[in-house]
C-alpha cells in the first residue's frame, strides 16, 4: 500500500472496489484531500437463485458473464462512469485542477418473456423431485408452443446470484451453465414424437413406405438389423405389445416399430425431416453457447445407427431443442425461434427493441400435426404418460427413460428419465418438457418425470386461472 501510495508515476491508485455506499460516505466525511470514490452499478436480485442461469451474472465490472447478461451485455451494460482530470503530460495532477465526474448511465432493460409465477413454480416441483429422487439434477423447460416464449427454466442444483461462489471456478461453473441449452443428453423414448410425425406427414403425401394408421406392426420383440439384433425394453410377454398401431406403439412406447418406421422412409427422407426439426442446429434461441447436440453425419449412418435414431438413440440433443421441435410438432407444424427476451426498454419506460414470433420453418402440416397430437393425448389418456393426466385438460405427452453413457460405455444403472408434456391437444399453450438425472431407485420417465409434468400444469391452471374443457373449476 504504501508503495502504491508514493509510487510519483502514478496519478491516481484505487484503494478498495465495491466499497458500501456508508464506507464510502465515512472516508469523505474525514475530508481527507486527494481521497475520492467513483460510483458504481451493482446487480441486486430480489429473487435469489431464481432462473440463475439464464439470468446469468455479471463480472466484478458489470459487464455481462454469462446468460441473458451476456447475450444482451451491449444493452444492459450502459456507459462506464469516469473521473476526468486536467494533467500535464506525464500524468500528474495539475496545481489546482478540477476534476469532472461522467456519472454511469444507466443501462437499457430488459423484459423477459419469463413468467415469475411459473417459474418459481417450477423451480418448486423440481426442488422436490431433486430431493425425493436423490437425483444428480433436475430441469424443467416450460415454453408456450404457440409463440415459443420461454415461460420457465430450472435447472437445479443452482446458486443465489447475490453470493456467486467467484472463487470456486468449478463449483461456478456447474452450477452456472444453463444445462437446458448448453449440454446435451440421449433423448430416449420422448423422440418417437419426431419419428411418428414424419411417419404421419409421408403417409399424407402418399408415401407408399410409410405405415397407415391402421397398419399393424409386428409383435416381436426383436429386430435384427445390419447384423445387430434391437430389442424393446418390454419382454413382450404379458401381450400388451402385441398387434400395436402407431397410436397403440406410442402408448406403450415399443422400440421395434419405429425401427420399422425409420429403416421404412430411408436415410434421406428420414434425415430430412431430421434437419427440419433442427437436430444437428441450434433452434436460434437468443442465449449464448447453445449447443448443436450430436447427430451422425447423414454419409456415415449405418442401418443400425438409423433404426436406433427412430427410437431416440444414437442420437444426442440439448433439452430445448427436444422441447421446441415437440412444440413443432404438435402446434400445427411452426418451428418458431425460441425466445428470452420479450422487448428492450429505457427507464423511462420507451421500447427500444420488441421481439416478435419469428418462423424459422415447417417440420410437418397442420392435418399431420393433428393427426400425431390426438395420439399422444391417448399416451396420457390410456397409456405411458398416466402420471402427467388431468383430468379436463386435454393432456398430451411422452414420456422417455435414456440409459447414460460413460467413456462410450452404458453406465450402470444411470438413467435420464424425462416426459415432454404439453396442455390443450389440440391448441397447444403450455409445453413443459421435464428431465431428471440419475434418479435412485425408480426411473422410469412414466414415474419419474410425468408426475413432475403434471404438478407443473396443475399449478399453470390455477396461476392463469384456465377451466377444464366442457365444465368450470
Ligand atoms: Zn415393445
Amino acid at each position: 500500500m504504501l508503495a502504491k501510495l508514493t509510487d510519483k508515476k502514478k496519478s491516481e491508485i484505487t484503494l478498495a472496489k465495491r466499497t458500501e455506499k456508508s464506507v464510502a460516505e465515512r472516508i469523505e466525511g474525514t475530508g481527507l484531500t486527494g481521497v475520492y470514490y467513483a460510483r458504481d452499478n451493482t446487480r441486486v436480485y430480489p429473487y435469489g437463485d431464481l432462473a440463475c442461469q439464464l439470468l446469468g451474472f455479471t463480472s466484478y465490472d458489470a459487464s455481462g458473464s454469462t446468460g441473458v447478461e451476456q447475450y444482451y451485455n451491449k444493452y444492459l451494460a450502459g456507459k462506464n462512469g469516469e473521473i476526468l482530470f486536467e494533467t500535464d503530460l506525464v500524468g500528474v495532477d495539475l496545481e489546482g485542477a478540477t476534476a469532472a465526474y461522467l456519472p454511469a448511465t444507466d443501462g437499457l432493460n430488459v423484459r423477459l418473456t419469463l413468467d415469475y409465477r411459473i417459474q418459481s413454480l417450477a423451480e418448486d416441483v423440481m426442488r422436490r423431485a431433486l430431493t425425493e429422487h436423490s437425483a444428480k439434477a433436475a430441469r424443467a423447460v416450460v415454453l408456450d408452443p404457440s409463440d415459443f416464449s420461454v415461460l420457465a427454466m430450472v435447472n437445479l442444483p443452482s446458486y443465489d446470484l447475490n453470493e456467486i461462489p467467484r472463487n470456486d471456478l468449478a463449483a461456478l461453473n456447474a452450477l452456472s451453465r444453463n444445462s437446458l441449452v448448453s449440454d446435451i443428453y440421449e433423448p430416449g423414448s420422448t423422440f418417437k414424437i419426431v419419428t411418428a410425425a414424419a411417419n404421419i406427414e409421408e403417409r399424407l403425401r402418399g408415401n407408399p413406405a410409410a405405415f397407415a394408421e391402421n397398419y399393424v406392426f409386428s409383435s416381436a420383440r426383436t429386430r435384427v438389423v445390419g447384423g445387430t439384433t434391437i430389442r424393446c425394453w418390454s419382454d413382450h410377454k404379458n401381450g400388451k405389445h402385441a398387434g400395436q398401431t402407431l397410436a397403440v406403439a406410442l402408448n406403450n412406447s415399443c422400440n421395434p416399430c419405429f425401427v420399422d418406421i425409420a429403416l421404412a422412409l430411408g436415410k434421406e427422407k428420414f434425415y430430412d425431416y431430421l434437419a427440419a426439426f433442427r437436430f444437428g442446429q441450434t433452434t436460434g434461441l437468443d442465449f449464448s453457447g447453445e449447443s448443436v447436440g450430436m447427430l451422425l453425419p447423414e454419409g456415415s449412418v449405418r442401418d443400425s445407427d438409423l433404426a436406433r435414431i427412430g427410437f431416440g438413440q444414437t442420437i444426442a440433443v440439448s433439452p430445448i431443442q427436444l422441447a421446441c421441435a415437440a412444440a413443432s410438432a404438435v402446434n400445427g407444424g411452426y418451428y418458431y425461434a425460441p425466445r428470452i427476451v420479450d422487448e428492450i426498454f429505457s427507464d423511462d419506460g420507451s421500447v427500444r427493441e420488441k421481439t416478435e414470433r419469428a418462423l424459422l420453418g415447417r417440420t410437418v402440416s397442420e392435418e399431420a400435426s393433428a393427426i400425431l397430437s390426438r395420439m399422444l393425448e391417448g399416451v396420457v389418456r390410456d397409456g405411458s404418460g398416466k402420471k402427467a393426466y388431468l383430468e379436463g385438460y386435454r393432456v398430451a405427452g411422452k414420456t422417455g427413460t435414456a440409459q447414460k453413457y460413460e467413456n462410450g460405455q452404458i453406465a450402470q444403472g444411470k438413467y435420464v428419465s424425462s416426459f415432454v408434456g404439453y396442455f390443450p391437444a389440440d391448441r397447444p399453450k403450455y409445453l413443459a418438457l421435464v428431465i431428471i438425472d440419475e434418479p435412485q431407485g425408480a426411473y422410469y420417465g412414466s414415474t419419474v418425470a410425468a408426475p413432475c409434468a403434471k404438478e407443473i400444469f396443475e399449478g399453470i391452471v390455477k396461476i392463469k386461472r384456465l377451466a377444464p374443457v366442457g365444465g368450470v373449476v
